[in-house]
């Protein structure tokens, strides 16, 4: 073999090997997701933030880039955008909203729930933001949010998040492969919609779901790749 093969050979065989690693980690997730899939919403939501937070974390530690977050408190930006959501998790939003004594905004929720993703920035300015976004451009549910609020973290300037402001691809983002194939396999098992819609079936639902089931335990971080 000429040095060009094998190098061609050994790239091959590390593509295979990672292509592998990612899929067990998603297989893995899945597998975990099914079986909580009838345990108490709000402890598989919790379950799931706390695996998340811990696969962040640890990928976070381990990535030099990640020190360049830009991301903070009052930072909103992508709290306008269309933000999708699993059905647990709009029950542990709601949960949140009344524990805190937060009324949420049905009427907005109703405006909001006729856009899809790509007819969301169609809305009337006031309208694109998230109903847990406040005032000071915090958010009112902080320990209760979403996975995808979770992991959603750029590296650039927050100017360029304003999605009325930026260029196409400007947005630079430091992300975890574990994080991504966690909240995939979330909404695949799980179900997506997005948050106005999740929300609004999550407050008819409110007094009907199980109580009192233990939590579940989702195993992240993952063993180190190969
Ligand atoms: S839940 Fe909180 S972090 Fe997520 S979009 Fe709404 S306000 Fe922003």
């Amino acid at each position: 073999m000429t040095d060009d093969s094998t190098a061609a050979a050994n790239r091959q065989a590390r593509n295979a090997r990672k292509e592998a690693y990612l899929r067990a980690i998603y297989d893995r997730y899945t597998g975990q997701f099914r079986a909580a899939g009838d345990q108490q919403a709000l402890s598989v939501a919790r379950s799931a933030h706390i695996a998340m937070d811990a696969v962040l974390q640890r990928d976070r530690a381990k990535t030099p880039g990640s020190g360049g977050i830009r991301c903070g408190k009052g930072c909103s930006h992508c709290c306008h955008e269309a933000v999708e959501i699993w059905p647990q998790e709009a029950a542990l939003l709601v949960e949140a909203a009344c524990d805190a004594g937060t009324a949420l905004d049905r009427a907005r929720l109703e405006r909001q729930s006729r856009y899809t993703v790509d007819t969301w920035r169609q809305q009337p300015a006031a309208d694109k933001a998230c109903v847990f976004l406040g005032g000071d451009g915090a958010c009112t549910v902080y320990e209760s949010r979403p996975n995808a609020c979770r992991k959603l973290l750029v590296v650039t300037d927050p100017a360029l998040c304003d999605a009325g402001q930026r260029q196409p691809d400007s947005v630079g983002r430091w992300f975890s492969w574990e994080a991504e194939l966690m909240e995939s396999a979330a909404l695949e098992i799980f179900g997506a919609a997005l948050m106005p819609g999740s929300l609004l079936a999550a407050l008819q639902q409110r007094t009907s779901g199980a109580q009192g089931m233990p939590a579940p335990n989702f195993s992240g971080p993952s063993d180190a790749e190969p």
